[in-house]
């Protein structure tokens, strides 16, 4: 059975994961490596950051011996990653790639912002945008690493994107989900995501598209 380790310390996304792909794998999480390091993802599309976290992983994983005491003795081992965020088009396509930190692009400091911080910025940047023009969508790209000697036919680093389009509330709802997901309403729904709940969000999210992709083609090799 492959192992995934979920590289992420957000750990909405990591529920979210385990519950689209559900048992046909086992999974660690950066809980079970405490010394793993903090990964800069500061590059300028979903893709790349997505890379950057699961291959740098992976390269850490087979360099460090005590690590590597943690994993299962067998199956293949990938180090999963994700890389998400919101594009608004009324924005241009922000926040982007720094959805996580929009709030703190105007401080110019360092690290995530609260996703109420978010959501204020995102509602106050809309506030004159007439319900027509607020359409946007989620992206979701996962990158997929094998861990060196751990069972990987080829050494490369496998990519499975997703989209989920929608529209940006003019206020927040629901208690659900994180990040943008009280101001998101996808196409066909009167709710946003936070309001619709797990169960429908996972089978309709930008997150379950890619995740549902890369685990045909994981299943069927
Ligand atoms: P990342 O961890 O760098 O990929 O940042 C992703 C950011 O995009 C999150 O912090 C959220 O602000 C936003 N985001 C990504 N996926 C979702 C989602 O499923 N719901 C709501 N917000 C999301």
């Amino acid at each position: 059975m492959t192992t995934f380790l979920i590289a992420t310390r957000n750990r909405h996304k990591v529920q979210e994961i385990r519950a689209i792909l559900g048992e046909a794998f086992r999974y660690l999480t950066l809980d079970n490596f405490p010394g793993a390091p903090a990964i800069r993802e500061d590059a300028t599309t979903f893709s790349s950051n997505a890379a950057l976290k699961a291959e740098g992983l992976a390269k850490w994983l087979a360099a460090t011996p005590a690590a590597a005491a943690t994993l299962p003795a067998a199956g293949d081992l990938l180090v999963l990653a994700d890389d998400s965020g919101l594009e608004v088009d009324a924005l241009a396509g922000a926040p982007g790639v720094h959805s996580a930190r929009f709030a703190a692009l105007d401080a110019g400091t360092e690290g995530n912002s609260p996703d109420a911080a978010n959501n204020a910025k995102l509602l106050r940047l809309l506030a004159d945008v007439p319900a027509a023009k607020r359409t946007g969508r989620f992206r979701c790209m996962i990158a997929v690493a094998p861990v060196a000697g751990r069972g990987q036919p080829n050494g490369e680093t496998r990519f499975f994107g997703g989209v989920c389009e929608g529209r940006i509330a003019t206020e927040p709802g629901g208690t659900g989900g994180f990040g943008y997901d009280p101001l998101f309403i996808p196409n066909g729904f009167t709710q946003s995501l936070a309001e619709l709940g797990e169960e429908t969000k996972n089978r309709l999210s930008h997150r379950a598209a890619a995740l549902i992709g890369m685990r045909m083609e994981l299943l069927l090799e």
